[in-house]
């Protein structure tokens, strides 16, 4: 009989959370976790959060395809173009074309994204319960997703999302998270915010406190069994909300937090 070594035995907790698990493999995986604590202490958590946002969610709005809009604005601004193209002179039409160049086009190769973030990379590692969703289903590269969506780092693969301002998270395995505008909340897991490029500040909440940023460049990890959360400044400074105080970390200074009992984070 074969057996199941922990990489496979994730994968099949993870399947067998979405209800995909075969009656083989719920025997080889029940066998595994038998014989491996640190699977089953994985599994445990999974199926808690899981049971958590099944409890705690309703009703669903499914989002409309990032691809679709953008197809749509691509075919509207070729129809202008061409509009143009016939009705000006020529030195106008190629003042036209400039301005075009200039101006739609980049805008047509960065559309304004319908939701507040959206998967750019590591689409197939994420699995997503839309707001307000009970169950989850795998998440797609280019998807967008909407506030409130619980976003959920299943894979090894490096999952990235692009905030509307232009915020970029890494997001590791494991890590759960709630989309918010300008802002996340990380339940679990270990993530890295790069505000490099983005428009305005940024905010990572979880139990243990606020972690907010502008230009900067940090990650946070927030471990249930450790009950802290952990900072790391990597670029600029970075706002600490903790406790009702309120402090700022420079590039390369790191805390940890101990849980603040007048936060609470529902899922
Ligand atoms: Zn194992």
């Amino acid at each position: 009989m074969k057996t199941l070594d922990c990489q496979g035995a994730r994968r099949r907790i993870h399947l067998r959370l979405d209800g995909e698990l075969s009656d083989e493999d719920a025997l080889l995986l029940d066998e595994h976790l038998r014989n491996c604590e640190r699977c089953a202490e994985v599994a445990r958590q999974l199926w808690d959060i899981d049971a958590a946002l099944r409890a705690g969610l309703a009703a669903c709005c499914p989002p409309e395809g990032l691809y679709d809009a953008a197809r749509g604005r691509v075919a509207r601004a070729r129809a202008t173009r061409r509009m143009w193209a016939t009705w000006v002179p020529a030195a106008v039409a190629l003042a036209a074309a400039a301005l075009v160049l200039l101006v739609v086009m980049p805008m047509l190769r960065r559309p304004e994204p319908a939701a507040p973030a959206v998967v750019v990379a590591g689409g197939d590692a994420v699995h997503v319960f839309e707001p307000n969703q009970r169950v989850a289903h795998p998440g797609q590269t280019g998807a967008c997703l909407e506030e409130q969506t619980v976003a959920w780092g299943l894979g090894e693969e490096p999952i990235v999302l692009e905030f509307a301002s232009g915020a970029r998270l890494d997001l590791g395995e494991e890590a759960v998270v709630r989309i918010g505008r300008g802002s996340i909340d990380l339940f679990k897991g270990w993530l890295r915010v790069d505000l490099t490029n983005a428009r305005g500040p940024f905010t990572v909440s979880t139990p243990w406190g606020e972690f907010a940023g502008e230009g900067a460049v940090f990650s946070v990890q927030s471990s249930a069994d450790e009950g802290a959360a952990r900072l790391s400044v990597i670029a600029g400074e970075v706002t600490v909300d903790a406790r009702g105080a309120t402090r700022t970390l420079p590039s390369g200074s790191a805390i940890t937090l101990k849980p603040d009992p007048r936060r609470v984070m529902q899922m």
